[in-house]
């Protein structure tokens, strides 16, 4: 408040010595000096105090206290056996000491991100009563040199102080993307985040099994193979626990802890959403559930119904539907791209196709949503090959009535790309089995394109039977944006007959 006051005040006297005739220069370099000091001192100051450590920033690490439990978090089961066998050395410590056995004083958990590590911590905290502290691998990254090792040191005397202040044995202190800090060294040049990591494994080889409280380090990364070895050796984080995306049966877990609090309707099967949503996150399926009750109260309806939950799903999948109005000729390119997709889908996978709609979302103009499969985590190079096939469709269908392709398909080849790989490199094309390491990249990136050519114009001849169910769909989704399944599988059904009446 004072230097508003003083930056009114100033200029105002200035002006009034100005009007009265009197020379101001002295006093203006007089004030502008004065200024310069203020910054250059004060506020250098207050950013040294910032950065070494002082009150301001550094010292609020302290998480406040969370009720999350292990039964809070859904599916994970080994990964919450794993870690609750570790943190029973925090627990037993009595029995520890009588076995001689050294504390854990390391868990580094490593997943995808969203997979629930920090609620982990979390729990881990409270089924051992522990002080939590907790902080990222980025806050350490300063400028000043020595300040994320002060950093450190300030982490372990906060847990410290805070476990004794509320009277607990243990304290768990968490740091999130630990790779940041302990990066893999290089040996030649000192980098900063070197003191950093050192100062970390300094403070982690203090503690014994008679300190009071007793600290356990947890960490968490998505890039293990990242990490330095010092901080994986045995006496460290020795202990790694894999916190991995949630299988079906843990997806509906999940979606069940995340809908307790809401109503819904009786339609809603939270199998039928876990099984639509492979290979997503606990963090996305938090975030379904979430869209879900927001898309009910928009339409304020009573209860949350299972087509509240197909637009969620479709809305965290692809993101939000936009306003983007397409040019007819580009709306008619994108409905013959998507029936591409559709009928190929259907001649792979019969009934796996749920929707085609015709409306933009996200970065899409349009999409093909699909009726679930089982999970899966092994394929065969028939199933890829039909796969890459209907990847391919969309852009298949714009060559046979357009003559050409369009960037449209740009996600659509990638995809197809990292399949025809999968195949190259799992031995299970012309080349056998192949060794990244040694093979001629040419070799490699020859047999990706053959197979996908061959894909192609299998793909060609098969899509240039279906014209009947363009033509037909391309009007339909014009005119109505959207067409179902089963309206969809009766258009393919009316080529089959006419097929046969030839035949
Ligand atoms: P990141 O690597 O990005 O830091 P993370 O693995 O630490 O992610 P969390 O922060 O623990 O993930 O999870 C984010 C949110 O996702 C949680 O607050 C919770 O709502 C939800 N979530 C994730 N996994 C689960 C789970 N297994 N059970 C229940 N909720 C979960």
């Amino acid at each position: 408040m004072g230097k508003e006051i003083l930056c009114g005040v100033v200029p105002a006297i200035f002006i009034f010595l100005l009007f009265l005739g009197v020379n101001i220069t002295p006093f203006v370099v007089f004030a502008a000096v004065l200024t310069a000091i203020y910054f250059l001192v004060v506020r250098q100051g207050q950013g040294n105090q910032l950065a070494l450590g002082g009150k301001k920033k550094n010292s609020k690490h302290a998480v406040p206290k969370s009720t999350i439990q292990f039964a809070d978090i859904g599916g994970q089961e080994r990964a919450k056996k794993e870690l609750k066998e570790a943190l029973d050395f925090l627990v037993y410590k009595d029995k520890i000491e009588q076995y001689g056995i050294r504390p854990i004083k390391g868990v580094l958990l490593t997943g995808p991100p969203g997979t629930g590590k920090t609620l982990m911590a979390k729990a881990a905290a409270n089924y051992t009563n522990s002080a939590f502290v907790a902080a990222s691998g980025s806050q350490f990254v300063e400028m000043y040199v020595g300040v994320g090792a002060q950093r450190i040191r300030d982490l372990f005397k906060e847990v410290k102080t805070l476990a004794e202040k509320n009277g607990q044995d243990s304290g768990i202190i968490f740091i999130d993307e630990i790779e940041v800090i302990g990066g893999k060294r290089d040996g030649q040049q000192q980098r900063e985040y070197d003191q950093t990591l050192n100062q970390l494994l300094t403070e982690m080889d203090g503690i014994t099994t008679s300190d009071k409280p007793r600290i356990l380090v947890m960490a968490a990364t998505n890039r293990k193979d990242m990490l330095d070895s010092a901080l994986l050796r045995p006496g460290r984080f020795d202990r790694h626990i894999t916190v991995d995306l949630p299988d079906k049966s843990a997806r509906e877990q999940i979606l069940t802890i995340h809908t307790a609090n809401k109503p819904l309707a009786d339609d809603v099967s939270l199998e039928k959403v876990a099984q639509e949503t492979f290979g997503f996150s606990g963090a996305q399926l938090e975030s379904v559930a979430n869209e879900a009750a927001i898309y009910a109260m928009r339409e304020n309806s009573e209860k949350i119904e299972a087509r509240h939950f197909a637009f969620a799903v479709d809305k965290v999948m692809l993101g939000e539907k936009v306003d983007r109005e397409a040019s007819f000729e580009e709306k008619k390119r994108v409905a013959l791209h998507e029936l591409g997709h559709a009928i190929m889908s259907e001649i792979a996978r019969p009934g796996s196709v749920s929707q085609v709609t015709l409306s933009p979302r996200g970065k899409a103009l349009g999409y093909v949503r699909q009726n679930p499969l089982e999970d899966r985590y092994l394929y065969t190079k028939e199933a890829l090959e039909k796969q890459i096939m209907v990847c391919l469709a969309g852009a298949v269908a714009e060559e046979i009535y357009y003559g050409g392709r369009s960037t449209g398909s740009k996600n659509d080849f990638e995809q197809a790309l990292d399949m025809a790989q999968e195949i190259v490199q799992s031995g299970m094309s012309r080349l056998g089995i192949v060794h990244l390491q040694y093979a001629d990249k040419t070799q490699i990136h020859e047999e990706v394109n053959r197979l996908l050519e061959d894909l192609l114009e299998e793909t060609r001849v098969l899509l240039r039977q279906y014209d009947v169910v363009f033509q037909t769909g391309v009007s339909t989704l014009l005119e109505a944006e959207v067409l179902q399944g089963d309206e969809f599988r009766e258009l393919m059904a009316r080529v089959k007959q006419a097929e046969e009446l030839v035949g």
